[in-house]
């Protein structure tokens, strides 16, 4: 198998078999984004603490944006504020690779496979929405200040 194809696999089973969805009963703050050249839409909400950061999300749209949410998800749930920047910016990073980046799977985890998507501007979005939303939802929540990565 080649590793696009291992790739576009493991796309497929988180968006056929989305990791942790659902929406938190409580939560610090919410951010609903839209991707209106795809359709896609998520909600992502977090709650917990600086140490201990809790996601939910809820979501429609194509696979990208939606396997993207359940990578997001699985990758973060109960990381810290510093481990969620981390992760973030290597999944930015390598979105913004055109799909040359190098991904590091210790810190990307189910994350890499995103890479060949990277090459297409337009899937690029899908596959970040679930994280603006994450920024946004964090941002609002006081668990991040900075304004954008
Ligand atoms: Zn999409």
């Amino acid at each position: 198998m080649s590793v696009d194809a291992l790739y576009q696999e493991i796309i497929l089973d988180h968006y056929k078999h989305p990791r942790g969805k659902g929406l938190l009963g409580d939560s610090l703050a919410e951010s609903f984004q839209v991707n209106p050249t795809c359709g896609d839409e998520v909600t992502v909400q977090v709650a917990g603490s600086a140490a201990d950061v809790l996601i939910g999300y809820e979501g429609q749209g194509c696979s990208i944006s939606q396997a993207s949410a359940s990578v997001m998800s699985e990758m973060l749930n109960g990381a810290s504020v510093a481990t969620m920047k981390e992760k973030r910016d290597a999944f930015i990073e390598l979105m913004h690779a055109k799909g040359l980046g190098e991904p590091d799977e210790e810190i990307l985890e189910d994350g890499v496979a995103f890479a060949g998507v990277a090459k297409y501007p337009a899937r690029v979005k899908c596959a970040l929405l679930p994280w603006m939303a994450l920024q946004d939802a964090a941002i609002k929540a006081g668990l991040i200040t900075e304004e954008k990565s």
